[in-house]
């Protein structure tokens, strides 16, 4: 993997994400242009209900990288008063094309359909972004070998280990705080430094004096939402934080348009927290490009698996 780690004034490691991100995904493809040599092509279909412009835009995304990692790469838009069962129905059709390894429903679905069970149709191999409960089963009982992951802390992971590779200490032992409890990330991400031996914390929002949890942890693993709850000061010296949080807050000043300028930050004060660290993800830069890189990980994982 290309040079991953740029050391800052502070004498913090900055972990680029970006960087992280393009090597898995020259892997991916390289991983992809053997299997097509053996008749397999990967296929991914994602589809997208109604026209949440975010998700429009990460669609667009998830089909680009589809398309240079050289996969068969599919779109299904279908209208924002599509029923459930039409949904259910596009899905189950999915799930029975041999052409397609991978199918991502986008997140969030309008109110009126279950998305849990939209999620639970799809069939578990073909589930790309790992969050059906047979994959959550598999990763909860240590069986990375048959489970599609997903996508987002599977990436922090890959960030985490690069870190700790640098810095030559082994993740097995270590006190791992994770703060945030969804199924996408948070727990998940425990899970993983579960299999690595950590020994976790999960904290979340009735946890008790958060700022004592966050200050034992060797590994902080941010996945709140909050923009920069985790102050520099709970940050204990020398400790590794991976920042899964993207809230978008006020910038300074105007843009072009005329309009108040917005930026992103993480759940972490990253200026206060570098000083103490001694690796930290940036935001924007960080975990977030390698949610679509592991999607695609994963698709080609589902690929290579359907030949057996
Ligand atoms: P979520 O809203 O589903 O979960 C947030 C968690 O934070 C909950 O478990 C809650 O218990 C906990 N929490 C809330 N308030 C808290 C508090 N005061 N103290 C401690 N814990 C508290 O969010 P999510 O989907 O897990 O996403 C978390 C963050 O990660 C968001 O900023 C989201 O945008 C970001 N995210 C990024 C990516 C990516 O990088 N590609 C992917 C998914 C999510």
């Amino acid at each position: 993997m290309a040079d991953i780690l740029v050391t800052s004034e502070s004498g913090a490691l900055i972990i680029d994400g970006k960087a992280a991100s393009a090597a898995v995904l020259d892997e991916v493809a390289k991983g992809a242009a053997e299997l097509i040599t053996s008749g397999i092509r990967p296929g991914l279909a994602v589809v997208l209900v109604g026209e949440d412009p975010a998700s429009q835009v990460y669609v667009k995304s998830k089909g680009k990288a589809a398309e240079t990692c050289g996969f068969h790469s599919v779109q299904h838009t279908l209208p924002v008063e599509t029923s459930q069962a039409d949904l259910i129905a596009l899905v189950q059709k999915l799930n029975a094309d041999p052409a397609i390894h991978g199918i991502l429903v986008q997140l969030p679905l309008p109110k009126h359909i279950d998305s849990q069970l939209v999620l639970e149709t799809i069939a578990p191999a073909k589930d790309v972004d790992g969050f059906h409960p047979v994959n959550a089963g598999l990763l909860a009982i240590g069986d990375r070998k048959r489970a599609l992951v997903p996508c987002t802390p599977a990436g922090s992971l890959i960030l985490l280990q690069k870190a700790m590779e640098a810095l030559g200490r082994p993740i097995a032992g270590c006190d791992a705080v994770v703060v945030g409890r969804s199924n996408i990330v948070g727990k998940p991400m425990a899970q993983l430094l579960l299999a690595e031996s950590a020994t976790v914390t999960i904290a979340h929002s009735r946890t008790q004096d958060l700022a004592s949890v966050v200050k034992r942890a060797d590994i902080v693993v941010a996945a709140v939402g909050i923009p920069e709850m985790i102050k520099g000061d709970w940050i204990k010296p020398g400790a590794v934080v991976i920042d899964v949080g993207i809230n978008r807050v006020a910038g300074e000043g105007l843009n072009a348009k005329g309009e108040p300028k917005t930026k992103l930050v993480g759940d972490v004060d990253f200026a206060g927290a570098e000083k103490h660290a001694a690796a930290i993800t940036p935001v924007p830069g960080g975990v977030g490009p390698m949610t679509i890189c592991m999607l695609m990980s994963n698709t080609l994982t589902a690929a290579r698996r359907s030949k057996g």
